[in-house]
């Protein structure tokens, strides 16, 4: 992933240290709170008409933090669907392709009121503990062992109060949150933030997935064939270029270094009428050429300007302009990234460049 203001995906990165990690891959430090818990004896409390964490929350003087949230989804697998129901802290988020990967369906879409009713569920008072059996559902890893939450009771108008979060089977317990601003680091403690990015590599690890269906195996110390374990990795190239661009530029146009950069070095001959710069510049294009540098020789019937403009819009890293300097032997050298201009003498120009471009 490089940074970028108009990349397409939420990039978590860590103020402090060089965690960084897409939004659906994104961990954190679990979260925590100064706020005192809603200490209570498990009981079930009439609710009425209390049915979003907000208004229960309310309702009963707790803080969301220590509420559970009801995500109601409906998965879609290969040959069925079947509503799964997600619970996170009141306080946050589902991150659907954590959930998607908790489930193993090939997609999640919302369940509709109808859905839900028909999967045995009451909507606005759902909850963990009392669940219709046939309910498939996930559990966010942060809620293990905690205690003091307030949840629904799977019927109209009441929830439970003093909620410990034990006896579920750890395989319920996923990482289901999404990572938010403010939320702490998992590796260092820092402050995360929550940034854009480009996606230009990426690795899936294929497992034996497909080299069992190919047959492919190798023999293993005990001289068993087994399938290879396979990753591929891939490269956006084109996509590359866009990213470098938008890593680097400014008002006038692009920035390229010397590795990528179409052409190193851009000749630009400030007046075409002149026989002696047109001399001289050729020369130096077809020396720099010999010498092997990437060089492109602007001899455009074009005002200066107008051929200067296209050279910062293109951001080759260097110009050498051969411009009215010339009669008193010096020419001028233009780097791109910070427009510096350098009077060099007209003899030391192709040396000056060599010694750059090394
Ligand atoms: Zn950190």
């Amino acid at each position: 992933m490089v940074l970028a203001e108009n990349g397409e995906d939420d990039i978590v990165v860590c103020t402090k240290c060089d965690y960084a990690a897409n939004v659906e891959a994104a961990k954190r430090a679990p979260k925590t709170t100064t706020i005192e818990p809603p200490v209570a004896k498990p009981a079930k409390f009439h609710t009425p008409g209390q049915n979003t964490i907000e208004a229960v929350g309310n309702y009963l003087h707790v803080d969301p933090f220590y509420t559970i949230k009801a995500v109601i989804k409906k998965a879609i697998y290969e040959d069925r669907s079947e509503i799964v129901v997600f619970f996170v802290r009141g306080c946050d988020n589902l991150q659907e392709t954590k959930a998607l990967n908790a489930c193993k369906a090939l997609e999640l879409v919302d369940a509709d009121a109808i859905e839900i009713v028909q999967a045995g569920l009451v909507p606005g008072y759902c909850g963990p503990i009392g669940l219709p059996e046939n309910i498939n559902f996930y559990i966010d890893k942060e809620l293990e062992n905690q205690e003091n939450f307030v949840c629904g009771a799977n019927e109209e108008d009441y929830h439970w109060v003093g909620v410990k979060m034990v006896n579920f089977k750890p395989a319920r317990y996923c990482d289901l949150v999404e990572v938010q601003k403010g939320d702490c680091c998992a590796k260092c403690g820092g402050k995360l933030e929550i940034t854009k990015g480009i996606e230009v590599g990426h690795i899936f690890q294929l497992g034996q997935k497909y080299s069992s269906a190919m047959n492919a195996t190798f023999l293993d110390q005990n001289g068993k064939a087994q399938p290879f374990w396979m990753g591929c990795y891939g490269i956006g190239v084109s996509r590359l270029v866009a990213v470098m661009v938008e890593a680097s530029h400014d008002e006038k146009g692009c920035i390229w270094n010397l590795q990528t950069a179409p052409y190193s070095v851009d000749i630009i001959i400030s007046n075409t009428k002149d026989q002696e710069s047109v001399a001289f510049a050729t020369k130096l294009y077809e020396d720099l050429k010999q010498k092997g540098v990437e060089v492109l020789l602007d001899e455009r019937n074009e005002r200066f300007g107008f051929k200067m403009s296209d050279f910062e819009l293109i951001g080759f890293p260097y110009a050498v302009v051969v411009g009215k300097g010339l009669k008193d032997g010096k020419v001028e050298l233009v780097k791109r990234a910070d427009l510096s201009k350098t009077v060099v003498q007209k003899d030391e120009i192709l040396n000056k460049i060599l010694e750059i471009l090394e």
